[in-house]
């Protein structure tokens, strides 16, 4: 029934992704009404006016957010999405246009296509079959229509703040089968008011691994003689080394070679100290789990806590090093803290949190894992275990809510990327499951 539905609407639903893939909604400069640009609230606009012809009841709220709403009863169950895209630096390099919604090769290419307006056009249009299936609802189920995902998760923010929040739902925006656990994803910096007689500068964004870290001092004879017994890559020019590793993204750091710790390593075995550099070389050194510090530190559901020393700087006045922490999602951040507390303050070294994301986490006993399981392995006929990630999305912004597609198994991460597409297959398949996941969750 619902399946038939939907094949019928496919030429329909590929036209509204289309049309709303044509609306630039990169975040742009605020207008009265409009805080992220006319772009987003173009987009936000379009969406909810496809809901409204579809006869559901919707809701604009200035710009930062609006939702589109179906079924009956007092609870209420949600879902997730946001019109807002990343922007796209190289167009010369797109094979169709970013902004032209082009379908070739049975995919529907242009940004936003899979992240996040083609699940957002799969979460209406099931609502809609749904609908048109007259199954009934016992409860409310209300599609949320962020604005701010890509830039500051404004938008979920101020809904947090005005709107009934569902008890439990789905995020369109990101892997099947799904994922009820991401770490919770603390960075800090520690620093001491102390000049060192060497400087040091590495690393940059706190979420990727540094690929490079350069040591200016007058050792580098020293250093030099001492790398050429390692494997590690340098160059040199004047007094200046620099290390050179290997990015990746923080959520899987054990993918990347960390140029800040090797420096630090190479520091602390030619006697070159200071409490920065010795803190970096004896508690961290090449073990991304800091096992020194937080001996084995894990649980079951989502592995390790990981330690990324992500940026550093040294000179004559001040030593800092920036550090993102992702940590396992049944352990307390307070824990956390006060172990490295101890470690930290032995070197003389203050700690200071710069921001903190708490970990999702829904047990698999929860009734959304087992319907959305259920739903998931009818369709599709795979293996539904769910996963868990150190990445954070948008699902972690509500209680009991859990990230679930757009993308099966195997396919390729087109999000921010040149030539993001969404394969429409995969586009029917995923309105498919959610539609029944609409029926089913709201019984
Ligand atoms: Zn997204």
């Amino acid at each position: 029934m619902l399946e038939n539905i939907i094949i019928k609407q496919k030429k329909l639903l590929l036209a509204s992704l289309q049309q709303l893939i044509q609306i630039n909604s990169v975040e742009a400069e605020g207008k009265k009404g409009m805080p992220f640009g006319q772009g987003v609230d173009d987009a936000l606009r379009f969406a909810i006016e496809l809901g409204e012809s579809f006869g559901f009841s919707t809701v604009y709220n200035e710009g930062y957010y609006g939702y589109i709403e179906m079924g009956e009863g007092k609870e209420l169950v949600g879902m997730l999405g946001h019109l807002d895209v990343v922007p796209v630096e190289k167009p010369e390099l797109w094979t169709f246009p970013p902004f032209g919604g082009e379908i070739a090769n049975n995919r529907v290419y242009g940004r936003g296509s899979l992240d996040d307006k083609g699940p957002i056009i799969a979460a209406l249009y099931a609502m809609h079959a749904v609908k048109e299936a007259a199954i009934p609802l016992k409860k409310r189920v209300r599609l949320i229509l962020g604005t701010n995902e890509e830039t500051g998760w404004k938008c979920i923010k101020k809904y947090l703040e005005e709107e009934e929040i569902p008890q439990y739902g789905f995020v369109p925006d990101s892997d099947f089968p799904l994922i009820h656990g991401e770490k919770g994803l603390l960075q800090i910096k520690l620093q001491i008011d102390e000049g060192a007689s060497f400087s040091m500068v590495g690393g940059g964004a706190l979420n990727s691994v540094p690929d490079s870290c350069s040591y200016t001092g007058n050792q580098i004879e020293k250093l030099v003689e001492a790398l050429k017994a390692t494997d590690y890559s340098y160059t040199q020019q004047g007094d200046t080394i620099t290390l050179q590793g290997k990015t990746a993204h923080t959520a899987k750091c054990w993918e990347g070679i960390n140029a800040i710790t090797q420096a630090a390593l190479l520091l602390n075995q030619e006697n070159i100290s200071a409490p920065i550099i010795d803190f970096i070389a004896k508690e961290v050194g090449e073990d991304i789990y800091a096992k020194n510090m937080f001996g084995n530190y894990y649980d079951d559901i989502s592995g390790k806590l990981t330690f990324n020393v992500a940026k550093v700087k040294v000179d004559n006045q001040q030593q800092q090093v920036y550090v993102d922490l992702r940590i396992p999602v049944t352990k307390e951040k307070e824990e956390v803290l006060s172990i490295l507390e101890k470690v930290v303050s032995s070197y003389g070294l203050q700690m200071e949190v710069l921001s903190f994301l708490s970990p999702l986490y829904v047990s698999e006993d929860h009734f959304l894992i087992k319907a959305l399981r259920n739903v998931y392995e009818e369709v599709t006929g795979l293996n539904s275990t769910p996963l868990t990630t150190g990445g954070a999305t948008y699902a972690r912004s509500l209680q009991n809510f859990v990230a679930f597609g757009p993308l099966f198994p195997g396919e390729i991460k087109m999000a921010h990327k040149t030539n993001e597409y969404i394969d429409i297959d995969s586009l029917m398949k995923c309105t498919l499951i959610y539609a029944k996941a609409i029926s089913r969750l709201g019984q």
